[in-house]
């Protein structure tokens, strides 16, 4: 079943989740929510699901870049973004810790800002405790992508959208950034746009 996916708005994006105790991670009500969350992060498409952006407070994430993902980027791009694919796995009740002062900036967008795109500074790398889908304790480390995909995800879990930290100046929609923007670095760009 494919869930609803919230927009920018909705109180429950702003809300801090609960974390989940490890009874209900191993109840059918979460191992059916999970099975939900993936099916509407596949056909959104996207690279990570919060279940605030299904309307529920919770400290539990989805999460997958799937190898067609990366496969539309050149070499190049994937390389700049450190991004490779991640197998489906969900995070749950996540403390992060982020790594490395030099901060990264790239394009990010969200399902429940639907369409549009802005220039987000990230951590490089970053160390996530958490329990995962069968309610034990996993510690993952990333870099790259996947280490913002974490933040990002983890943000919404904290009532934080991206667009709270982006460059502001740098937003557009998906449709005016292949027609202006795509084929330029993310320093062009800020050049360009006087920031
Ligand atoms: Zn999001």
């Amino acid at each position: 079943m494919n869930l609803t996916i919230v927009q920018v708005g909705d109180p429950v994006l702003r809300q801090t989740a609960r974390p989940l105790t490890v009874e209900e991670i191993r109840s059918e009500y979460i191992q059916t929510l999970i099975e939900c969350m993936k099916n509407t992060m596949h056909e959104a498409p996207g690279v990570g699901l919060a279940a605030p952006q299904i309307g529920l407070s919770l400290q539990l994430a989805v999460i997958e870049d799937k190898p067609e993902y990366c496969a539309s980027l050149s070499p190049e791009q994937a390389k700049e973004r450190g991004r490779y694919p991640v197998p489906f796995h969900v995070i749950i009740n996540p403390k992060l810790t982020l790594i490395g002062e030099q901060k990264l900036e790239h394009f990010e967008g969200c399902l429940s800002l639907a369409g549009f795109i802005g220039i987000v500074a990230r951590a490089p790398e970053v160390k996530v405790e958490c329990l995962n889908e069968q309610g034990l304790p996993i510690t993952i480390e990333a870099q790259g992508w996947y280490a913002r995909i974490l933040q990002h995800e983890i943000g919404h879990l904290q009532g934080k959208l991206y667009f709270d930290h982006c460059l502001h100046r740098s937003l557009t929609n998906i449709e005016n950034f292949i027609n202006f923007w795509g084929n330029k670095s993310v320093a062009e760009i800020k050049k360009e746009l006087g920031i």
